[in-house]
């Protein structure tokens, strides 16, 4: 029988391009969703949108996971469905917390009731890292700076308690930041886009942003998504985490992308105190080497190409 994959946040910018790549290698796909009219924009920007059935299920509810393992006797499980915004989540810590702790939580619980014996990966983030003075390994000290981050962190000490304490095939994958023409519009790197092309259209346009002196380490998500895949894959059972390795400015990124439309970004963004975040992270950068070495993943696309194919994707040339 075909194997069955299960992708918790199936509807999302990552959802989306798993389940692309899943149905591409001829597995069945099995989405979920927290709603029973799912936003499907991103399955038809991927031409997916009829290719796979999506469940509405109560995450936070350990019956609703139940029954989905129950009756699709999945072989393994993505997780990654989250309020997935550092942002939102000072403006909604609870439901932040709910979202993915709950989530996590409820389905480790009852995978170990049922005995399940498929692998389960979690979707984790480099926010848990904060400040990162060295590139982050997996257990590069933490430092919590958001909801999001706790949010995070305490999901990711649940899946490697219930891989060592009751050998569940659970794993962490931790995720740096990664675009693509899917990514939500209240993310820094669409409203760079964005207000590169509004620039285009008006000469005295503004776009204000907070601190544009971070720096980050962005990928590509369409590729992260394979690296999940060889995680889950793998035979050794571990935490990886799911970078570039390379540091790159917000203002590189906001130059590159203005400059590609012929602009002088200086002339259009101003960096506002009023939306500087309070406890922001600086520099975050991980450390790609166990990934490429043990799972040889390796993320190839640079930034000026990324931000090339998010101006294309909004028909900006
Ligand atoms: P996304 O586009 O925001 O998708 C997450 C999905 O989770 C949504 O489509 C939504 O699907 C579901 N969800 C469940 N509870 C939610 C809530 N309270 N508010 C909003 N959505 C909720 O996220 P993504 O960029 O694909 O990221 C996938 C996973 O990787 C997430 O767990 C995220 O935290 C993690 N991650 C992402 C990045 C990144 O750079 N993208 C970096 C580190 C970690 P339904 O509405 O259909 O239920």
């Amino acid at each position: 029988m075909n194997s069955i994959i299960l992708v918790l946040g199936c509807t999302g910018q990552d959802g989306s391009y798993l389940c692309k790549s899943l149905l591409q290698k001829n597995l069945s796909v099995i989405g979920v969703s927290r709603t029973s009219d799912p936003k499907r924009n991103n399955h038809i920007a991927l031409g997916i949108e009829n290719n796979f059935p999506i469940i509405k299920a109560n995450l936070s509810d350990s019956y609703s996971i139940e029954k989905l393992i129950n009756k699709y006797k999945p072989t393994k499980i993505y997780n990654l469905s989250a309020q997935s915004s550092v942002g939102q989540s000072f403006v909604q810590p609870l439901e932040t917390q709910t979202s993915i702790v709950n989530t996590t939580f409820n389905l480790l619980e009852t995978a170990r009731k049922l005995n399940y014996q498929g692998e389960i990966f979690f979707a984790g983030s480099s926010e848990i890292y904060g400040n990162t003075t060295e590139p982050a390994e997996i257990d590069s000290k933490i430092d919590i700076r958001s909801p999001y981050a706790a949010a995070k962190y305490q999901s990711m000490i649940l899946v490697k308690l219930y891989r060592e304490t009751y050998n569940l095939r659970c794993m962490t994958g931790v995720l740096f930041n990664h675009e693509s023409p899917l990514r939500g519009p209240n993310f820094v790197t669409q409203k760079i886009i964005s207000g590169a092309i509004n620039s285009t259209k008006n000469k005295s346009y503004k776009l204000r942003l907070g601190n544009i002196n971070i720096i980050r380490d962005w990928g590509c998500a369409e590729e992260y998504v394979e690296a999940m895949q060889k995680i889950a894959n793998s035979k050794t059972i571990k935490d990886y985490i799911i970078c570039t390795g390379k540091p790159t400015k917000l203002k590189e990124f906001i130059n590159l992308a203005f400059t590609k439309l012929n602009l002088d970004w200086k002339k259009h963004v101003i960096s506002d105190k009023t939306f500087f975040r309070k406890n922001d992270i600086d520099i975050s950068v991980g450390n790609a080497s166990k990934i490429e070495q043990e799972l040889n993943w390796r993320a190839k696309k640079k930034i000026p190409q990324l931000i090339e194919d998010l101006l294309i994707a909004k028909n900006a040339y």
